[in-house]
């Protein structure tokens, strides 16, 4: 293990107990992709309501024009409260997409996601198996602004937001995708199982092969679990190299 792993897996309360075997640097973001799963806002037939069109308009933009319709964005009531939008961060190839609830009060004052506390967790787990939001990770939220005071989400909310996340996600076309809290983890697989019982299973959205974990201000307030979510990573990076394995060699 180098001893930037070893710094990063202290810093997360975890060394020497767990260790990624088989992950490494060259490993993660070589080789190609598989085709980009079927968007589900994608609609054959002529949009009929508003909301429809609107889906389907999003659907069809570009990075540059998602990006510019999300900071103008009044769908749902959070615009009103919101300092900026968060559109989320990181490298838009990327072959890892970790997607968490919403901003908080440090995300919607400086525009990106898990900054603060909760985001140098997060940053010290990607880097124990060498991975990045400066170079090979995105990272985005189901909600692109903040909901006032930190409440739950509203599910009116999320209906709004989700063509948002959704297009991010056709564009990235990632390979793996971590959902990370409840509420991510269950707004992606439509469900209302726990975390508990959804961790150390592959899931899929959309095709995508997903993987659960818990959120990192979650893990924050509850140290135990930390051993928990490295196991998750683990399986994630196993997953990673078993999807890479199963790639046909290149001609
Ligand atoms: Fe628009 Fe999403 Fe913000 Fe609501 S949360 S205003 S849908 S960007």
């Amino acid at each position: 293990m180098s001893s930037r792993r070893e710094t990063m897996l202290r810093e997360m309360g975890l060394a020497p107990l767990w260790k990624s075997r088989g992950a490494k640097a060259g490993t993660i973001g070589a080789g190609g992709k598989p085709p980009a799963p079927p968007g589900s806002f994608v609609d054959e037939d002529p949009p009929s309501t508003p909301s429809v069109a609107r889906e389907a308009r999003i659907a069809r933009m570009d990075w540059t024009a998602l990006k510019a319709a999300v900071p103008a964005c009044t769908a749902c009531a959070l615009h009103k409260s919101r300092t900026q939008t968060v559109f989320g961060v990181g490298d838009e190839n990327a072959d890892w997409l970790l997607v968490g609830e919403a901003p908080g009060a440090e995300e919607d004052q400086k525009g990106e996601p898990f900054v603060g506390q909760a985001g140098k967790l997060l940053d010290a787990m990607l880097a124990a198996i060498d991975l990045s939001r400066d170079t090979n990770v995105y990272i985005a939220n189901v909600l692109k602004c903040r909901p006032p005071a930190n409440r739950n989400p509203d599910p009116s909310e999320v209906a709004q937001c989700s063509p948002h996340l959704q297009r991010q996600i056709d564009l990235i076309k990632p390979r793996l995708i971590l959902a990370m809290g409840r509420f991510a983890v269950q707004t992606l697989l439509g469900t209302e199982a726990s975390i508990a019982s959804l961790r150390g299973k592959l899931h899929a959205y959309h095709g995508v092969p997903l993987i659960v974990t818990y959120h990192p201000a979650y893990l924050l307030r509850t140290l135990p679990d930390k051993a928990k979510a490295w196991q998750d990573l683990v399986f994630a990076v196993r997953t990673f190299e078993g999807l890479q394995a199963r790639e046909p060699a290149p001609t």
